[in-house]
């Protein structure tokens, strides 16, 4: 991505840009997550302190044709149809459809909501509102796109009424559907966005702030998960865009690391 069109993807944040003191090391990448004045205050201590999480052992490769072999995509269809059906919890009565997932199934990266809104649950896919607008434009100023290399989930399949949050029944008899999800995928680095999700996935109930600049594991598969503010609220605090793009300058920091092989990573302090 060239520099006048990072600056088109920051404006489309409503982010200034931050113009850096020491160009060259922010040509190389040295540290620009960690120096930026933008940055939170806890965050400001201290570069990232390694040998905080040991990273899963081995990630199997993706295929060489880009596309999901016969088996995979038959258990992505199934798991899928089971959705489609599903009336686990109370929210399948109320809801017009299940909302599954979006995006390509052999992506490194997962983002994880928390629920469908109204929009979502009328189109079938997951932030497809006001809010998903904001979160493709914040995957995009890294790289990312639900077209292309990032699949994209929530926590629940069925819309709570009226948005409420996800009571923890819920929460408990949907949750498998998106480990088993995780499990088929295997991506590299989760990204969850906003509390609930953060909240759930981790099985705590720290605030978001205390849960963002740390590389947390998940699962059975020590998958490497990044937390970070909800578009939504987002849009109700733009003054807090400018942590979440500290966030995502964070988030792709450390993919970087996952995909030049080292063998640990620490957390933004
Ligand atoms: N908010 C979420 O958390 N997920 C969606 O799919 C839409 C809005």
């Amino acid at each position: 991505m060239d520099a006048r069109q990072r600056s088109q993807y920051l404006e489309a944040l409503g982010i200034d840009e931050w113009v850096p003191r020491n160009p060259v090391a922010a040509a190389t990448g040295a540290a620009v997550a960690q120096t930026s004045p933008a940055m939170h205050p806890a965050a400001a201590a201290a570069a990232i302190t390694p040998a905080a999480i040991t990273l899963r052992a081995e990630i199997p490769p993706k295929p060489a044709s880009g596309e999901l072999s016969v088996e995979l995509a038959a258990q992505w269809s199934a798991l899928r149809a089971e959705v489609g059906t599903c009336t686990r919890c109370a929210l399948h009565a109320t809801r017009t459809q299940g909302v599954f997932g979006v995006g390509n199934e052999l992506a490194d990266w997962l983002v994880i909501g928390e629920a469908p809104g109204a929009e979502e649950d009328r189109r079938g896919q997951p932030f497809v509102g006001r809010a998903g607008q904001l979160l493709d434009a914040m995957l995009k100023s890294i790289g990312l796109g639900r077209e292309t290399n990032v699949y994209i989930a929530n926590v629940l399949k069925s819309r709570p009424p009226g948005n409420r949050d996800p009571k923890s029944e819920e929460v408990a008899a949907c949750l498998p559907y998106l480990l088993r999800q995780i499990g088929l995928m295997r991506p590299r680095l989760i990204l969850a966005v906003g509390r609930i999700a953060a909240q759930n996935l981790l099985s705590t109930d720290m605030p978001l702030g205390r849960l963002r600049g740390k590389v947390h594991q998940f699962g059975e598969l020590n998958t490497p998960l990044i937390v970070t503010y909800h578009p939504a609220y987002l849009l109700r605090t733009p003054g807090d865009k400018r942590k979440a793009w500290e966030d995502l300058k964070f988030a792709r920091s450390v993919f970087r690391q996952l995909t030049q092989g080292l063998g640990t990573l620490g957390d933004r302090t």
